[in-house]
């Protein structure tokens, strides 16, 4: 019998569910080398897994290159820490997305000392382990390794390892990654990873796929974070919203993110204004640094990516510095607002939102989703009338606060299944990531059923996949056997920062005790009572 070389990859998560993104691709070459890639390095937002940006789970020294989707501080955030950390190869991503990150990174980098405090008040037991996490020297030294890369060109970024950016309707820039590692004499290994994507996007076209792409054996690693939502659920009410605050004057605030949420919703004031829907005294502001820089820089690039669509703003915005700040707010004219950060928690919303609540003339609008602890969370949660805590202020809630979700950049479960998963003839298997415990689930079972794909996993800290192929080139048919094993990445860390559990532990060791101690008593009593029976 011939005894086969062994060609195969392990990918492994370092994320669980919506932020943190980090995908880790193992590739053992048949000759006996390995090659290591890490698929986005982002920061944890969600508050129950922030610990995890301060954990070294992964030595930076041990990759032998990065690969970044798009500019979403959750995909990329932790670029800086694994650099200075020891990372000194290259980082890959679209020549868009090489343009828009740095500023991202630095104002991550900006708020590091912040963080940290806040999060050693959550954990004070383990205090020592929040430090800030970067510094913008580290910044820099991150952006002297980023190369920038056009749509549909294949690169080979390590001997055997080669990507291959394909357009993506999330944000600008933001590519979706076919990784195929090569070995002479078989057939590869193909990943593709969607990251976060949408099939459309307001400032370019997402061209078709090429045929070739469609009819290749894929292991496809597909995010999930609407995975739960149907298109027909989500409401658009932005527009007619806009317009009834238009016809009663109100004042309109609206938080965004800096890089995608604001410009798409300067594009639809600007669309509003040519069809002539914007009463004349109305005056339309954007603040926030980041998103204003952003805003600059998405006219650079759509000068050269996409010209038709460079005039997106409306006319006469007003770019708020914090100076003007004041005077904004007490211009006597009806205003549109629109104002970082997305879910309202951090910059100059900070200063809008308690003056602008008070108003009852005001409408404050959300675009997208709203986290727990942050202050649209709180917002949409508290009636009107009632009274509301924003920091030391104690306000009472008298403007309209609405939110939609039409604006999201992600694909909804019936997007991502009919306009994209059902394009492809070869899904070898179909890796669920990104979303959810529960919506990672849901849409698996839906892929299961609804598909081709072959095969249907979850991913996450707690499994992870090993991928054989034992093909020889010229063999007519993939022989591709797939293992999925436990990951066990979680556990280490839950003992310290699941409270709940370490609350159920040391209810259980407090039981434990007593119990010994009952019985140790009761033997104690019935020595004792044995020992007077003897003496009788
Ligand atoms: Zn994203
Ligand atoms: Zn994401």
């Amino acid at each position: 019998m011939r005894n086969k070389p062994t060609f195969k990859a392990y990918l492994s998560a370092y994320h669980n569910e919506v932020t943190g993104s980090r995908l880790l691709v193992v590739v053992e070459f048949p000759d006996g080398s390995t090659k290591r890639v890490l698929v986005d390095c982002g920061y944890f937002q969600e508050i129950k897994y922030r610990y995890l940006n301060y954990v070294d789970d992964l030595d930076p020294k041990d990759i032998d290159a990065i690969v970044v989707t798009h500019n979403h501080i959750d995909h990329t955030g932790m670029l800086p820490k694994f650099v200075k950390n020891g990372y000194t190869n290259k980082i890959y991503m679209t020549n868009i997305t090489q343009q828009l990150c740095p500023a991202f990174l630095n104002d991550c980098a900006a708020q590091q000392r912040e963080n940290a405090q806040d999060m050693k008040e959550r954990y004070p037991e383990e205090a020592k382990m929040f430090k800030p996490l970067y510094s913008a020297e580290d910044v820099e030294k991150t952006e002297e390794l980023i190369v920038g890369l056009p749509y549909r060109k294949t690169v080979e970024i390590l001997p055997g390892i080669k990507i291959t950016f394909f357009e993506n309707g999330h944000i600008l820039g933001a590519g979706m990654i076919l990784l195929q590692c090569q070995y002479k004499g078989m057939k590869s290994i193909n990943f593709f990873f969607t990251g976060d994507y949408r099939m459309k996007n307001c400032f370019y076209e997402v061209p078709p796929f090429p045929q070739w792409l469609l009819d290749m054996p894929l292991i496809m690693v597909n995010e999930s974070t609407y995975g739960n939502t149907n298109s027909d659920e989500i409401k658009k009410c932005l527009k007619a919203n806009v317009l009834e605050s238009f016809s009663k004057k109100m004042d309109i605030l609206i938080g965004a993110f800096a890089q995608g949420r604001m410009q798409e919703l300067l594009y639809f004031f600007k669309c509003l204004q040519d069809e002539g829907l914007i009463p004349e005294d109305y005056i339309i502001c954007i603040d926030g640094s980041l998103g204003i820089k952003t805003t600059e820089k998405y006219k650079q690039i759509l000068e050269w990516y996409n010209p038709e669509k460079k005039d997106f703003l409306p006319k006469n915005v007003i770019y708020v510095t914090p100076k003007q700040r004041d005077a904004v707010i007490s211009d006597k004219r009806p205003k549109i607002i629109i104002t970082t950060s997305g879910m309202l928690s951090n910059g100059p919303a900070r200063t809008y939102v308690p003056i602008f609540l008070q108003k009852p003339n005001t409408m404050i609008h959300l675009a997208g989703y709203a986290a727990e602890e942050t202050l649209a969370r709180t917002l949409l949660d508290a009636k009107r009338e009632s009274i509301v805590k924003i920091g030391h202020n104690v306000i009472t809630k008298k403007a309209i606060v609405k939110t939609t979700r039409e604006c999201t950049s992600h694909a909804t479960a019936d997007e991502m299944i009919n306009d994209f998963l059902k394009q492809f003839n070869n899904i070898v298997l179909s890796i669920i990531n990104h979303g959810s415990y529960e919506n990672r689930e849901i849409f698996a079972k839906r892929v299961a059923e609804e598909t081709s794909a072959k095969d249907v996993g979850i991913i996450d800290r707690d499994n992870m996949y090993v991928i054989y192929q034992n093909a020889q080139k010229d063999d007519k048919y993939n022989d591709i056997f797939i293992k999925k094993t436990p990951a066990k990445l979680n556990t280490q860390f839950n003992r310290i920062f699941n409270k709940d559990a370490e609350a159920k532990r040391r209810e259980k060791r407090r039981k434990q005790k007593a119990n010994k101690k009952k019985m140790r008593n009761a033997a104690k009593r019935k020595r004792k009572s044995e020992k007077g029976k003897d003496e009788s």
